[in-house]
């Protein structure tokens, strides 16, 4: 049975021309980047010359470049790493309500350091309130984090809107740009953002590295502490084949992304067509136009995610849920919740996320295999026996 991937928004496999790009720099340029014999110093060039090539990507300078073990470290780099540097100034952080966990749970961490952390709504496209995001700036504010596109939906948000209110305020302003690495253009003056993260694995490069975008002259207190890597800024030795294979994955996504960006949006738009021809009771999550260009988030009434996704697994179908099973009950997810779809509701989200191999062959096998698996499902649901039971009083 071929395989079907539709998860590229919790990885992607690396791709071959970044792997050969790494190959090297495991158990031939094997030399410590801070040594200073000859494959040593071919390993320092690689990494500096990674570090330009992943600047240029983000139009930065390479010294705005701080590489870290993914997208996680560099979430709380920056979130952590602003508040304690600049707690002299304010000791108050606003972020949204739908951030992945490395940012709230990083802010939840700073709360319990004693900094106030506000949390903005979203509407229900997954999209933050600008005034609401005016009135909780306050003298106090020194950093806002708003993810540039959300894991879950999709939704893209106003970065360039975000980041003027919130430079006329003085406060710094990090986003988290892990689902949009690779997949939109960034430009870190046109976005108007101080700090930016991002992530390898999340296009066709390696697990277990990242960077993280710091602006010019933005005071920053390093959380891993050691040697003098990284500008002062990241203690330890570079993982040397990772930070080739990011840059690999950079260069590689520039040459790329506009075709890729189209291939996803067309095949996206044929799926959600072909569910909806096929399913009822299906609501999509997510704003309508401005979202990730491959990513698919329905809630199918009725049903639960993780028992949908069982199903499409024994198809070979891989996709992924935003409920989670933990402890035995199934939590509703906490973006779907901010975007006020009802627990039972979001009990049946399902996300595809595509890729660049994505064939039109593989939607058609997704709208062909889920409708009878959504049937057989409903036809021993409680949900939907107690919903019209609800109907009929
Ligand atoms: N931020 C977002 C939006 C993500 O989707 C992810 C990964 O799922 C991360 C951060 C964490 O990245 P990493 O897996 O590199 O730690």
């Amino acid at each position: 049975m071929s395989i079907v991937y539709l998860d590229h928004a919790a990885t992607t496999p690396t791709d071959r021309r970044v792997l050969e790009a790494m190959l090297p720099y495991f158990a031939d340029l094997y030399g410590n980047p801070s040594s200073l014999y000859q494959s040593a110093r071919r390993a320092r060039a690689a990494v500096e010359e990674a570090r330009e090539t992943v600047a240029a990507f983000l139009k930065a300078r390479p010294e705005e470049i701080v590489f870290t073990s993914g997208g996680t470290e560099a979430d709380n780099l920056a979130i952590k790493g602003i508040a304690l540097a600049n707690q002299d100034r304010g000791r108050h952080l606003i972020t949204s309500s739908i951030e992945h966990h490395a940012v709230l749970e990083s802010c939840r961490w700073l709360e319990g350091a004693g900094f106030r952390v506000t949390y903005l709504n979203v509407d229900r496209s997954g999209r933050i309130d600008l005034d609401q995001l005016k009135k909780a700036l306050s003298p106090e504010t020194i950093l806002v984090s708003v993810m540039h596109a959300n894991n879950e939906v999709g939704t893209v948000q106003p970065l360039a809107e975000i980041a003027s209110v919130v430079s006329a305020h003085g406060a710094f302003f990090h986003t988290d740009a892990v689902q949009t690495a690779g997949k939109l253009p960034l430009d870190v003056d046109e976005l108007g953002v101080d700090l930016l993260a991002l992530s390898g694995h999340k296009f066709y490069g390696p697990k277990g590295v990242g960077a993280l975008y710091v602006r010019k002259g933005t005071s920053l207190e390093p959380r891993m502490h050691g040697g003098h890597h990284e500008h002062n800024r990241r203690a330890g030795t570079e993982n040397v084949p990772g930070i080739v294979g990011l840059a690999a994955a950079c260069a590689r996504a520039r040459d790329a992304m506009e075709q890729e960006e189209r291939h996803c949006r067309e095949l996206a738009d044929r799926l959600r067509q072909g569910l909806r021809e096929r399913i009822d009771d299906i609501v999509f999550t997510g704003h309508p136009t401005e979202r990730l260009p491959g990513l698919v988030s329905v809630c199918v009434k009725y049903v639960e995610g993780e028992s949908m996704l069982m199903q499409l697994d024994l198809a070979g179908i891989c996709a992924s849920s935003g409920s989670a099973c933990t402890s035995g009950s199934l939590e509703p997810s906490h973006v779907l919740s901010a975007l006020g779809i009802a627990p039972e509701v979001s009990h049946g989200s399902l996300r595809f996320s595509l890729g660049k191999e994505t064939a039109l062959a593989d939607i058609s096998r997704v709208c062909e295999v889920l409708p009878p698996i959504v049937e057989r499902l409903r036809a021993i649901s409680p949900l939907r026996s107690d919903d019209q039971g609800g109907r009929g009083q």
